[in-house]
This record gives C-alpha cells, structure tokens and sequence, in this order.
C-alpha cells in the first residue's frame, strides 16, 4: 500500500528541503501545498481582487487553475499553464498569503487538489503543509511536525533569500512571528500539530540528520 507522509509545522523549520529530500530517497511523489497557496495568491493579486475582502476571495477561489508537479526532483508549479515558481516567492505574494488562505472556500478547493495528489500517487507521496497531519490527509501513514528556534528559522530563512530580497535578520523574524501568529490565530485550519503526530525539533539539527530521523520514522 503507499505510504502517506504528512509534514507540518511553521516556515523556516526546512519543511521543503527536508520532504523532497526524504521522497526522493523513498521514491515517493512531493506536493508542496504551501506553493499551492501562493499560487491562488498570486492569481488573485494579478487579477485585481481584494485579498482584505473575504467575500471577493470567496467568489474568485474556483477561476485559476493551478497544477503541481509532484517528481521530488524537479516539481513545478502552474497557474492557468503559466509557470508559477517564481513569482509566488515574492514579497507581495508573502505579505498577502495569510489573508488569501483563511478564506474557507479557498481552503476546500485546494484540499481538494491535495486529496486527488495524494491520491493519484503511484508509490505514495510526502505532503508538506500546515494541516495535512490534521485536516488534509488524517490517515497519514506517518505525521511529522517539524520546529525549531524562531532565531534559527529565521537564520535559514535569510539563507534562502540568498541576497535576493535579503533584508537584516530582525525583521525576517520579526516577519517570520507575524505570518506565524496570523497562521495559528485565525479560525480556519490553523497550524496545527496532529496528536499522533511526531515533533522534530530541528534548531540543533543539520538536514541531514532531519532526513534521516524521518526516513527512520517511515521505515520502522
Ligand atoms: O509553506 P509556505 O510558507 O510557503 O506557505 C505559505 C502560506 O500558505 C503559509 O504562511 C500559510 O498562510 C499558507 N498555508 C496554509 N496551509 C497549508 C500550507 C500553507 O494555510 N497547508
């Protein structure tokens, strides 16, 4: 039967490069519901909706439609065809995300798209996310739910950002507490650790080491 990993937990624990990493060693397919986020974002700032505006939101969450290619080793991301992956990494697209993914009509449409991924995955699939442990997928072979120091996270956070849009390590935290407090304070599928789920607390870890703790979970 496949195996279903579900890995939750808040940006900068090394969520993506820790589940890619562990499908491709698993021979698994990824799906990073995260970018799935984005991606409605993005298509809802391009398209002049008011992501303050709950209703509007709403209205618009079944127009784009957004494809995720789930090979480990190369997954892609396309709104309306058009390929996604670097436009939902921009600032504008971070700053508006929280707001865009508590619409619950948003939220319904993209757990669908999860279900049907993880569904059609020929040897199983590692979900990345905020609720896969708990909403989307809660029967789940294995639940991982990743943390670490809001200092580390933001440390890797400004790795990532690789001089791009790198802005001095306070105010990525700063930020990286703000998006994490709008997360878990709204009302709908907040970030959540499933109670069956395994905490990995990876401050003190190399992604190494992350890997191969959860590779260790899903082979026992
Ligand atoms: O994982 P990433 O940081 O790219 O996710 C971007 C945003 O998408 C999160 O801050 C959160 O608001 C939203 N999200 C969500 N549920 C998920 C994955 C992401 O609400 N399963």
């Amino acid at each position: 039967t496949p195996v279903i990993v579900a890995i939750d937990g808040p940006s900068g624990t090394g969520k993506s490069s820790t589940s890619k990493a562990v499908a491709a060693k698993l021979g698994l397919s990824y799906l990073d519901t995260g970018a799935q986020y984005r991606a409605m974002t993005w298509w809802m700032l391009s398209n002049g909706i008011d992501v303050d505006n709950a209703a509007e939101v709403a209205t618009a969450a079944d127009k784009p439609t957004i494809v995720s290619g789930t090979d480990p080793s190369a997954p892609t991301i396309t709104v309306d065809g058009t390929d996604a992956a670097g436009p939902i990494r921009t600032q504008e697209v971070t700053a508006a995300v929280s707001a865009v993914s508590a619409v619950p009509e948003v939220r319904a449409r993209l757990v669908e798209l999860q279900r049907s991924a993880a569904a059609a995955a020929p040897n199983g699939i590692v979900v990345e996310g905020r609720d896969i442990g708990t909403t989307v997928l809660p029967d789940a072979t294995v639940k991982i739910f990743l943390t670490a120091s809001a200092q580390a996270r933001a440390a890797r956070r400004n790795g990532e950002l690789n001089g791009k849009e790198a802005a001095d390590l306070a105010a990525t935290q700063a930020a990286l507490v703000k998006r994490d407090a709008a997360d878990s304070g709204r009302k709908t599928s907040p970030l959540a650790k499933a109670d069956d789920a395994i905490e990995v607390d990876t401050t003190d870890l190399t992604l190494d080491q992350v890997i191969e703790c959860i590779v260790t979970l899903i082979e026992e």
